[in-house]
């Protein structure tokens, strides 16, 4: 990526989303997709300042609320599901170890387990509620790679449908809204099996 990329990064990631599809392959498929939930991050009043445990992370005080105030969807023995505050699509779900580590390797195996089942069960649900046709699944390690909460990791399920990305101008500079959210929270954890919640 060359400096003259990166300036670019901000400004016209939406175009180069739209042109995504004359490319063989998906060789800059992470780096197109992921961005644009970020646009919410960049010009945002709500962007984390402050990565540390606890109070500072997003991440970490999440689970300390309610489910439907923390828009929670399930919590499982080592990680829990939240539905995205700024999603990519409609039911952009994160799933997220309790603990604050910020790299893949720092999982203990019982968290890779517990990340693993969830994104299945995600997806399983997702399709009943949403029934998209096809789904993104993904890390974005350090801040280099777009992750917009570094120090925390946590696993995007997005599900996608046929045409969305003829979207993304829209939904990459418009906030959800709240009852919108809510409403997706509340149809997800109905849907969400009990026997799966750990
Ligand atoms: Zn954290």
């Amino acid at each position: 990526m060359t400096d003259e990329d990166r300036a670019d990064d901000d400004r016209e990631v939406v175009v180069q989303i739209d042109d995504a599809d004359a490319f063989a392959g998906e060789p800059d498929g992470l780096q197109r997709l992921w961005t644009p939930h970020r646009m919410a991050y960049i010009g945002g009043q709500d962007k984390p300042t402050d990565s540390a445990p606890g109070v500072g992370c997003p991440f970490c005080r999440i689970p300390t609320l309610p489910d439907e105030q923390g828009l929670v969807v399930t919590r499982g023995p080592a990680a829990y599901v939240v539905l995205n505050l700024y999603p990519y699509n409609s039911g952009h779900l994160l799933v997220c170890p309790y603990r604050h580590v910020p790299d893949y390797t720092d999982l203990t195996p019982d968290e890779v387990a517990d990340i693993a089942g969830l994104t299945q069960t995600a997806m399983r649900v997702l399709r009943e509620v949403l029934a998209p046709q096809g789904f993104n699944l993904g890390m974005n390690q350090g801040d280099v790679a777009g992750a917009g909460i570094a120090a925390h990791l946590h696993q995007h399920v997005v599900p996608r449908w046929v045409g969305d990305s003829n979207f993304l101008p829209i939904v990459a500079r418009t906030r959800a809204l709240p009852a919108l959210l809510a409403d997706t929270r509340a149809r997800l954890a109905a849907a969400w099996p009990t026997d799966s919640k750990g």
